[in-house]
């Protein structure tokens, strides 16, 4: 099959999976000439394995510390005649890479929010690797259904209190236009928090303690994006920023149930970038079109690898780490700080349909976007004939 991007609206629907692999392999490369601390993980459990942050701290634990990972994603198989997702080819060429090295990897495929997946997991801990000493919590859905009581939770993302008009870039008709956003009603704030909130993280570290498959001094984190004025009223203080709060209760909760065992939860905030969830959020792909011309020029831009290997490096293993007023670790520093804040905002005021890509990084993004799904490879033939058939 020859394999050429199809690109509907902000999402790819098709992978290539020898574009996948170079993906993982140049992520695998990076951490490979850092040098990692000696102080990391042993076995590690990744929910959200397959892609973007959690793709990213499965490389850093395995290539950089030399642990055994679990993974746990939800992705789609290929066929004979279907390409499978992007996460599908990254996973099947993290497991032949690991495989190589003589690195434990295990991958289950199917709903995390599910008490199913949680059951199969803690088997697959016991089976293999006794106990995980971190956790890493790096979902992204738009929904999920509540194992209990069988109730399906949409996510909006959408203002609170009043309805917000902003600027945005639609990436499918090279078209920056304002774009009115009417306000969440406090159900769908609620059933936004059930989705991306901490609950299911709670239940998660829950079921592994009742499992005793956590080490003592296990280590915990969840991501979050926190930002700044610019991208408060679509994320920081709108729906999706009321779930993330939540993490910052859920974090707390499992710092007092677990201190018996000294497990440590950190909500570790990272910078934003280009990823399947980010390009799905309205003013997203114009905020960071700015972002990365502006944090290229200063010598400052980061991807999702140099992001997790600077967290695992100067913070998460830390036995006494900086922290915010709210214990979160904080890895988006370069992007949030006022300097480099006010030429973003300076470029954002300027930014029109005429001078887009002049003045944004467009370019950029849109060649990381391609990458995400195995697309925009130099190395890669995009006109050769390859099975979509992987596995692991
Ligand atoms: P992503 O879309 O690249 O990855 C999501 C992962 O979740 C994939 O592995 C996917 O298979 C898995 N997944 C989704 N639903 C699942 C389910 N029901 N069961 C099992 N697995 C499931 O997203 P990302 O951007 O890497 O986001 C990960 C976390 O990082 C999120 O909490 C996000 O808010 C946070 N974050 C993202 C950014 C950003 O700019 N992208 C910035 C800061 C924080």
């Amino acid at each position: 099959m020859v394999i050429q991007p199809k690109i509907r609206g902000f999402i790819c629907t098709n992978a290539h999976p020898v574009g996948c692999e170079v993906n993982v392999q140049k992520q695998i490369d990076y951490v490979k000439q850092q040098e990692s601390s000696s102080k990391g993980p042993k076995n590690v459990l990744v929910l959200g394995c397959s892609t973007g942050y959690g793709l990213a701290s499965r490389i850093v634990s395995a290539f950089g510390h030399g642990a055994k990972t679990l993974g746990v994603c939800f992705e789609k198989e290929p066929s004979e005649r279907k390409t499978g997702t992007a996460g599908w080819y990254n996973t099947a060429a993290f497991h032949d890479k690991a495989k190589a090295e003589g690195l434990y990897a295990r991958t289950l495929n199917g709903d995390a929010f599910s008490n199913e997946m949680k059951r199969d997991v803690i088997e697959a801990i016991k089976q293999d690797l006794g106990k995980v000493d971190l956790v890493v919590y790096s979902l992204a859905s738009p929904r999920r259904t509540d194992p209990n009581s069988g109730e399906t939770f949409k996510s909006v993302l959408k203002p609170i209190g009043q309805a917000y008009s902003t600027k945005t870039y639609d990436t499918d008709k090279d078209l920056v236009h304002t774009i009115d956003l009417e306000p969440a009603t406090e159900e769908e704030i609620r059933q936004t928090v059930k989705v991306m909130g901490g609950e299911d993280w709670e239940m998660w570290i829950d079921a592994l303690d009742q499992a005793g498959v956590l080490t003592e001094g296990a280590i915990t984190t969840a991501y979050t994006y926190i930002g700044k004025e610019l991208t408060w009223p679509i994320y920081g203080h709108a729906t999706i920023g009321k779930a993330k709060e939540d993490l910052d209760r859920a974090a707390s909760a499992i710092n007092t149930s677990k201190a018996d065992k000294n497990v440590k939860a950190y909500v570790s905030s990272l910078k934003a970038l280009v990823t399947q969830a980010s390009s799905a959020i309205p003013v997203m792909p114009l905020y960071i079109s700015l972002i990365y011309k502006v944090m290229k020029e200063e010598g400052t831009h980061e991807g999702c690898i140099e992001q997790i290997q600077g967290l695992f490096n100067e913070k998460l293993f830390d036995a006494n780490p900086d922290t915010d007023e709210a214990n979160r670790l904080r890895m988006d520093g370069k992007e949030t700080n006022e300097a480099t804040q006010a030429k973003i905002k300076a470029l954002w005021d300027q930014v029109t349909q005429e001078n887009f890509h002049q003045l944004s990084d467009y370019a950029g993004y849109h060649q990381e976007f391609l990458h995400l799904f195995g697309f925009g490879f130099d190395e890669v033939d995009y006109d050769a004939d390859v099975s979509p058939l992987a596995d692991w």
